[in-house]
C-alpha cells in the first residue's frame, strides 16, 4: 500500500517537474522589472528590502527613495545605508497628518520625485525602490501620469519595486509583477509597540 503510494508520488512528481521544467524553459526573456507591493498587511517594504540584500549580493547598484516617512532610525538604513553601493535617500517629512500642510506635503513630493527622477534617467542603477510612492499619488501630491511616464521611462535593464497601500488600477496594469499583502491581522492591534527589528 505505501510502496503503491510512494509510486503514485514519485509519477506525480515526475510530470510536475516536466511541466515546470517546459515554463522554466519558455521564460527565457530578461527585462527591468515593475514591481508593486501594495495591500493592507504588513510586509511591503520589508519584501521590497529584501531585493535591495538580493541585488547587492549579486553586486547590484541600489538606489532607495524612502517617501512619506522622516524617520532615519530604522534598521535597513543603518544597514544598507552604509554599503557604497546604496544611496539611500528619505524623502518625506512625517505623514500627512502629522505635518497638516497640503502645501508643504506637495512640495516635499516634489523635491522627492526630483531625486527619484535622477535615479530613473540613470542607467547605473539596476534597482531603485520607491517606497511608499502610493501614497503621493493617492493624495495626489504628484501628478500620477508624470510619474507613471519617468518610471516608464527608465533604462530597459533597471527594476523599480513602488510599495505602499491603495495602488492605483493604472499603476498596477503598468507594473509586471503585483502583489497584494491582506492584512490578516497585526500585533498592533493588540496594543503592541512597533518593534525593533521587525517593524523599524
Ligand atoms: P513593513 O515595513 O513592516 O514591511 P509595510 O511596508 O507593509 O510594513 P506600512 O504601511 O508601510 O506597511 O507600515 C509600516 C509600519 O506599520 C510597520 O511598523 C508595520 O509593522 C506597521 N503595519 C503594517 N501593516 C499594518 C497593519 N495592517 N496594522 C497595523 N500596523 C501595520
Ligand atoms: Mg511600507
Amino acid at each position: 500500500m505505501s510502496e503503491e503510494k510512494d509510486l503514485r508520488h514519485k509519477k506525480r512528481m515526475e510530470r510536475k517537474k516536466a511541466l515546470i521544467d517546459a515554463s522554466i524553459a519558455r521564460a527565457d526573456k530578461e527585462k527591468g522589472l515593475l514591481l508593486v507591493l501594495t495591500g493592507n498587511g504588513k510586509g511591503k517594504s520589508s519584501s521590497a528590502f529584501g531585493m535591495v540584500g538580493r541585488a547587492l549580493g549579486h553586486g547590484m547598484k541600489v538606489g532607495v527613495c524612502q517617501f512619506i516617512k522622516s524617520r532615519t532610525d530604522t534598521g535597513e538604513e543603518a544597514f544598507y545605508g552604509k554599503d557604497p553601493k546604496v544611496d539611500w535617500h528619505v524623502l518625506g517629512d512625517g505623514f500627512t497628518w502629522d505635518t497638516q500642510d497640503r502645501q508643504q506635503d506637495i512640495e516635499t513630493s516634489e523635491q522627492g520625485w526630483n531625486v527619484a527622477k535622477s535615479m530613473l534617467k540613470n542607467a547605473c542603477y539596476d534597482l531603485v525602490i520607491l517606497d511608499e510612492l502610493t501614497y503621493l499619488m493617492s493624495y495626489d501630491y504628484l501628478d500620477s501620469d508624470r510619474v507613471l511616464d519617468d518610471i516608464l521611462a527608465r533604462p530597459d535593464m533597471q527594476h523599480v519595486v513602488v510599495t505602499g497601500r491603495n495602488a492605483s488600477e493604472q499603476l498596477k496594469e503598468l507594473a509586471d509583477t503585483v502583489s497584494e499583502i491582506a492584512d490578516v491581522k497585526h500585533a498592533y492591534q493588540d496594543g503592541i509597540q512597533a518593534q525593533k527589528g521587525i517593524d523599524l
